[in-house]
């Protein structure tokens, strides 16, 4: 376990944004944790990265980094229905996906080509194309930061919500996750009723559905509507689609025949933000080194040299305008720092 100092996070961040952790470590096993809670260097403020796919960094850092490199792929048990896997933290979640695949373990093939890391998929229940994780998740595992305890979540501890889980409000930056144990199933249940699924498998000459079909349709949607981090900085949907009641939905309508929504749980109304964003006029616009992506409203870019603050005052500008046109509050889904 070695500590840097003045450590770069710009390769640990898809923003690609220039800040620094004054201390930062890379951590391959639970072990390692408890090595590092005795050392000094626990004692100052800390910040843990997965794959940096969901974080805006606004400014240096001033404490320990921890960047989660746990490995591994457990199969803990298996009947003619279910397979149960352990999964390290620190391992890539689209490459686990494409485990799952290949193993024909069905379940979260339409959460193919989301970035990150396992170990972070918990902490907003990630989604897409209408699976979360909560679906296949079974527990986790996490170290207390104050106590060095492990603890085990199942899903209802994990209280999940719409990109949300306790872990992102009341026990916010108190836990690491260095496991999460998933079910996934034998005989698929194909979900293709969302978005452009269906029209994508058609295009590809899908005869037989497939998981891996499915994958494929999504990982090509995907790549069609969404910049590649690697060419353009972004952290995927900046802000979350709020959820607002029915018959707010219903004035907004009256007004904007045209708004989509979808009905959620309750008396409540999804509404698409990206629709929202880009209807205001922000799609492709371009403010200095960042700007609002030209396919897709809810990505905010970095076109290079941009920094955090700079992508947070846009963001906050957006929000603003969200606010005065439709009435409707908008949130950052990313993480800002
Ligand atoms: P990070 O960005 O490193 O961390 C996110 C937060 O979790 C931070 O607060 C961090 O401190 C904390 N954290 C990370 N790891 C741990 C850990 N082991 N223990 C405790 N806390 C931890 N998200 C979706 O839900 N659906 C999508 O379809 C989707 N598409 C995306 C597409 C693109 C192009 C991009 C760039 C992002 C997309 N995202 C999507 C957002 C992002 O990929 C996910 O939220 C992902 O789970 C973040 O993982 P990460 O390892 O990069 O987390
Ligand atoms: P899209 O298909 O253009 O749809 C726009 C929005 O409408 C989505 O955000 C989605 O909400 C909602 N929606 C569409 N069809 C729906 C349905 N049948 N039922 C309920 N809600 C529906 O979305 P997109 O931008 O191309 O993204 C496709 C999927 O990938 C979405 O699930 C999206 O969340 C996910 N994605 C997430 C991120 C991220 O960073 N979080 C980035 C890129 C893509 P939901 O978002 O709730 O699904």
């Amino acid at each position: 376990m070695e500590i840097k100092h003045n450590s770069s996070l710009k390769p640990y961040n898809t923003f690609g944004i220039e800040v620094s952790a004054k201390h930062f470590v890379e951590i391959h096993s639970v072990a390692e944790l408890q090595e590092l809670q005795l050392s000094d260097y626990f004692k100052l403020p800390k910040l843990i990265l997965g794959g940096g796919s969901n974080i805006l960094f606004t400014k240096d850092f001033d404490g320990l980094a921890i960047k989660l490199s746990i490995k591994g792929i457990e199969k803990l048990q298996e009947n003619n229905d279910h397979v149960m896997v352990k999964v390290g933290a620190g391992e890539n979640w689209h490459q686990f996906v494409l485990t799952s695949i290949e193993n024909k373990w069905a379940g979260i093939e339409n959460m193919s080509l989301i970035p990150g890391t396992v170990g972070a998929a918990p902490m907003q229940n990630i989604g897409a194309y209408g699976v979360e994780i909560k679906e296949v998740f079974v527990e986790l595992e996490a170290f207390n930061i104050q106590s060095g305890e492990t603890k085990v979540f199942n899903k209802e501890a994990c209280e999940f919500g719409y990109r949300w889980s306790v872990f992102k409000g009341e026990l916010k930056d108190q836990y690491i996750i260095t496991s999460v144990t998933f079910q996934l199933a034998k005989q698929p249940t194909f979900k293709t009723e969302y978005g452009d699924i269906k029209n994508t498998l058609e295009e590809m000459n899908v005869t037989e559905l497939s998981i891996k079909a499915i994958s494929d349709a999504v990982v090509k949607i995907r790549q069609s509507k969404l910049p590649d981090p690697k060419q353009l900085g972004n952290a995927g949907s900046f802000f979350k689609n709020p959820e607002i009641p029915k018959n707010q939905f219903e004035k907004l309508k009256e007004k904007f025949p045209a708004v989509p929504g979808y009905p959620v749980s309750g008396d409540l109304v999804k509404v698409p933000a990206g629709w929202l964003i880009d209807q205001a006029g922000w799609k492709g616009r371009t403010i200095g080194a960042v700007g609002v992506h030209k396919n897709q409203a809810l990505v905010l870019v970095n076109y290079g040299k941009g920094t955090g603050e700079q992508i947070y005052s846009l963001a906050m500008d957006i929000k603003r305008a969200v606010k005065n046109i439709y009435d409707v509050d908008i949130n950052p889904e990313v993480n800002i720092y």
